[in-house]
């Protein structure tokens, strides 16, 4: 590897139109215009990487393509005064891995003002634990806390509790003393999600319900819905008087049934999250949150760290719905030196 080409993950079309990805060495002109160009020591696995690892037209533009909408490292050049050499700094969200070029590589050439500082109270590996998962399971708390849930007001559900942002989501409500229910497809994460902190687990059957009915017997104050489709259909027509939905996935589905009854009679909020185009000031917010009293006391226990080399295995149990909690590649020199090895034999 010399300074002007980096290892990544890329993602190309074959002759015969499927797809394929290989670790290769990419030149740093192929990056796309930017200000700033950063070393990436990390980077992590989000359920909307593993779709643009097999190319999926709604996440990403063109191929080749390099995916990984987290990266954290050093600045090694700037041409904007905002940054310098040295600088320890994060992007997560805005077009990252998937209109362009992602954290997947040992750099990332993006606009100035992608760029956050990394908060001091995270080093780089925490700051990718919490990455994308853990910033949308802040903003979706911070949403709740904007529509005056408070934890007095009742039980929070998390769903798709043993993924990356349901795990955090779970963490964070329990660390700043709301009462979590996690809902669950995946018994043997049921004792992690006990330690982050859930009072109660259900199975994800306990949350679909195909009744029909416009309204069912109300049981939470809020919730983070990681799922979509009937999952959130149920939540919502399970809600309490006033409550309030954050709605970030759709694992299980992208449509949603309802009638507008739980938003008539019983003044529920629906509030949409959409992290990677949170505006600058709410996402520095975001990030001092995560950076003190949100900051999950088990951060380390979520996290698998992975290199570049695994993440074909690790994409194709993520989609399978077989991974929990969070997955870092670390992009560190041990992934160039394989490349070196490999090639030389
Ligand atoms: P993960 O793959 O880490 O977690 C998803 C979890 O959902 C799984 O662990 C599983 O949890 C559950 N699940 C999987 N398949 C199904 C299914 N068919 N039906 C019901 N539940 C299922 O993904 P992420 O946490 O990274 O992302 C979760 C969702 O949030 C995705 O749709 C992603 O695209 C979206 N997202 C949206 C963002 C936004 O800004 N809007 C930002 C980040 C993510 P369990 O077994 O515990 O039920």
């Amino acid at each position: 590897m010399n300074a002007t080409t980096s290892l990544g993950y890329l993602v190309n079309q074959t002759s015969d139109d499927s797809i394929s990805s290989a670790i290769t060495s990419v030149n740093h002109d192929d990056f796309p215009a930017g200000e700033v160009l950063i070393r990436v020591t990390h980077s992590s696995l989000n359920y909307k990487d593993a779709l643009a690892a097999k190319g999926h037209r709604g996440v990403i533009r063109s191929l080749p393509h390099i995916p990984g909408i987290d990266s954290v490292g050093q600045v090694v050049a700037s041409k904007s005064p905002a940054w310098e050499v040295g600088d320890e700094v994060l992007v997560t969200g805005y077009g990252l891995g998937s209109e362009r070029w992602g954290g997947w590589c040992e750099h990332i050439r993006v606009p100035a003002d992608w760029v956050v500082r990394r908060p001091p109270e995270l080093s780089a590996v925490e700051a990718m634990t919490l990455g994308t998962a853990g910033f949308t399971a802040a903003q979706s708390v911070s949403s709740l806390q904007l529509h005056g849930i408070v934890p007095d007001k009742g039980p929070i559900v998390v769903t798709g509790a043993s993924g990356g942002v349901g795990s955090l989501a779970v963490a964070i409500l329990a660390k700043i003393g709301y009462q979590v229910t996690a809902v669950t497809g995946t018994a043997a994460a049921h004792d992690m999600l006990r330690e982050l902190g859930a009072a109660e687990i259900l199975d994800r059957a306990d949350v679909s319900d195909d009744s029909g009915k416009p309204l069912l017997d109300t049981k939470w104050a809020g919730a983070v819905d990681t799922v979509g489709g009937n999952t959130l259909a149920t939540i919502v027509r399970s809600m309490q008087h006033r409550g309030c939905v954050t709605a970030c996935g759709l694992v299980g589905g992208h449509e949603l049934a309802l009638t507008v009854y739980p938003f008539l009679l019983r003044g529920i909020t629906l509030d949409g999250i959409d992290s990677a185009a949170c505006p600058m000031p709410t996402r520095l917010d975001i990030w001092k949150y995560l950076n003190s009293a949100w900051k999950p006391d088990k951060l380390d226990s979520l996290r698998s760290e992975i290199s570049l080399y695994e993440l074909d295995d690790y994409v194709i149990r993520m989609l399978a719905g077989e991974t929990t909690g969070r997955i870092v590649v670390n992009l560190g020199t041990n992934s160039s030196r394989m490349l070196e090895d490999s090639s030389d034999g």
